[in-house]
C-alpha cells in the first residue's frame, strides 16, 4: 500500500429521524440566518420533503435556488454563485442528489472568490475558504454527500469535469432512507450502477497490496447487488433502502481507497460521453465499465480472477480464464438484469463520436492508475460499447 491519512470530517446522520435534526445540525455552523436552499428539477417539492424542510427552516431566512440540473451546469452554478454574494448567505443546504451537491461544491467554493468558478474546477486557481454547506440526500449514488469531489459540465465547451478540495467537505449530510422511496425506477437502478462503479473503480487499484479494501468492497457490492434487487420489486422496502443508501456512501466516502486511488480511468470515458449527449452518469456506466473490464482484463487476468473469487464466489477450481469471464458476465449480466443499458446504440450514439469522446478523455495525456489507457485502447473501448 502506499502511505496515507484518512480524513473524513463530514458528520453523517442517518434514519428516519435525521432530518428533523437539521436545525440543530445547521446551528453548529453558522450564527447567521440567511440561508440558500439549493435544488434540483422539483421532485422535493413533489415527495413533500421541500415543505417539510421549510417548516423547519421557520426561524432562518431561505432564498431558494432551484433549478440545478442532472449534470450540473457550470452557467448555473455561475448564477448561484452571484446570488450568494448578493445576498451575504451564511449556509448553503443541498437537497438532492450528486449533481445538487456537486453543484452546491463549486458554489461554496466559487462564492468566495472573484474568479469564474470554471477556473477552480480547471485548477488556474485553489480555492482557501467555503461557503459553509450541509446536505440532505436524495438519491443514492454518487458518495458526494461523504466526500470532498464534485463534477460540473461546462456546455460552451462540451467539458464534464471532476474537481475536489479539502474545503468542499459537507459539513454534515442528513441521509434517511424513506426519502428513496419516491425514487423513479431508472434512478434507483443509475444509483446502483454508480456506486458499484466506485467501487469497481477501487477494487482495480495500483496498490501491490489491498487486502482490507479487496474484503471491505467485495462484501459491500454483494450487499447492494442483493438490496437493489429488493428495492427495485419493493421501491419501500425501507432495509433495502438503508443498505443501497450506506452502501452508496461508504463505497466513496475515502473508506475503500486507504493505501491507493484506484484506476478511475471508466469514469473519464463516461465523462467524456455525458460531456456531448448529456446521459445520466449510471447509464453510461453500464455500458462503459463491462467494456473497459474485457480490455483491460487481458492484461491482467489475476486480478480479473480474483474479483470473480471474491465478489462471485466462482468455483476454484475453473480455469483463470473462466474465473475472469465470471467476474466480468457477473457485473454485465446483474446490470442487464436489473434494467441498466449495455450499449452506447441505445442513446443513439454512434462511432462517429468515438475520437471526438477520446480526445476528451485525453486532454491530460494517458490514464487510469491500474492499467494506462492511451487513444488506441479509449477508441478499443467504445468500440466494445457500442
Ligand atoms: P442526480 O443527477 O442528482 O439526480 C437524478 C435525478 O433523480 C434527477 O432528475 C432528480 O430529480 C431525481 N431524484 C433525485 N432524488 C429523487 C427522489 N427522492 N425522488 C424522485 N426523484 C428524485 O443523480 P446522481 O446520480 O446522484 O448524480 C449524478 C451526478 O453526480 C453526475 O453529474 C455525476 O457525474 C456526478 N457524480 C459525482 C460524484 C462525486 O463523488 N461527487 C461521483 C459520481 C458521480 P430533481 O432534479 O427533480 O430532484
Ligand atoms: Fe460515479
Amino acid at each position: 500500500m502506499n502511505s496515507f491519512t484518512f480524513y473524513n470530517p463530514t458528520q453523517l446522520v442517518f434514519g428516519k429521524d435525521s432530518i428533523e435534526k437539521l436545525p440543530q445540525m445547521i446551528a453548529q455552523f453558522t450564527q447567521g440566518k440567511k440561508i440558500m436552499l439549493t435544488y434540483g428539477g422539483g421532485s422535493i417539492k413533489k415527495s413533500g420533503l421541500y415543505d417539510r424542510i421549510m417548516t423547519l427552516l421557520s426561524d432562518f431566512e431561505v432564498t431558494e435556488f432551484g433549478g440545478i440540473e442532472p449534470n450540473p451546469r457550470l452557467s448555473t452554478v455561475t448564477k448561484a454563485v452571484e446570488v450568494v454574494k448578493e445576498k451575504g448567505i451564511d449556509f448553503i443546504l443541498a437537497v438532492g442528489g450528486g449533481s445538487v451537491i456537486d453543484g452546491t461544491k463549486l458554489i461554496s467554493a466559487a462564492s468566495k472568490l472573484d474568479n469564474d468558478p470554471w477556473d477552480i474546477v480547471t485548477r488556474k486557481v485553489t480555492p482557501e475558504e467555503g461557503v459553509p454547506f450541509g446536505t440532505i440526500l436524495t438519491i443514492s449514488a454518487t458518495g458526494s454527500e461523504m466526500n470532498s469531489g464534485s463534477v460540473i459540465t461546462n456546455w460552451e465547451t462540451n467539458e464534464k469535469l471532476g474537481w475536489g478540495s479539502p474545503l468542499v467537505f459537507p459539513k454534515f449530510s442528513l441521509l434517511n432512507p424513506e426519502i428513496l422511496y419516491t425514487l423513479p425506477k431508472n434512478q434507483t437502478v443509475n444509483g446502483i450502477v454508480d456506486s458499484m462503479s466506485h467501487l469497481l473503480e477501487q477494487y482495480f487499484n495500483e496498490a501491490d497490496n489491498s487486502a482490507i479494501g479487496d474484503a471491505m468492497i467485495a462484501g459491500v457490492m454483494k450487499e447492494i447487488m442483493k438490496a437493489g434487487e429488493v428495492a427495485l420489486k419493493e421501491p419501500e422496502n425501507y432495509e433495502a433502502r438503508e443498505t443501497l443508501m450506506l452502501g452508496a456512501t461508504v463505497a466513496l466516502n475515502g473508506f475503500m481507497r486507504m493505501g491507493y486511488n484506484g484506476d478511475w480511468a471508466t469514469h473519464n470515458i463516461e465523462h467524456a460521453v455525458s460531456a456531448v449527449h448529456d446521459i445520466a452518469h449510471g447509464a453510461g456506466l453500464a455500458i462503459l465499465f463491462p467494456a473497459w473490464m474485457t480490455y483491460v482484463s487481458d492484461k491482467s487476468p489475476e486480478r480479473f480472477a480474483k474479483f470473480a473469487e471474491d465478489v462471485f464466489d466462482v468455483d476454484s477450481s475453473l480455469s483463470q480464464q473462466e474465473k475472469v469471464d465470471a467476474g466480468i458476465n457477473g457485473i454485465r449480466d446483474y446490470w442487464t438484469s436489473i434494467g441498466a443499458p449495455a450499449h452506447l446504440s441505445d442513446f443513439e450514439i454512434t462511432e462517429d463520436d468515438f475520437e471526438t469522446f477520446a480526445d476528451k478523455t485525453l486532454f491530460n495525456g494517458p490514464f487510469g492508475n491500474f492499467y494506462q489507457l492511451d487513444k488506441e485502447a479509449v477508441m478499443a473501448i467504445y468500440q466494445l460499447a457500442k
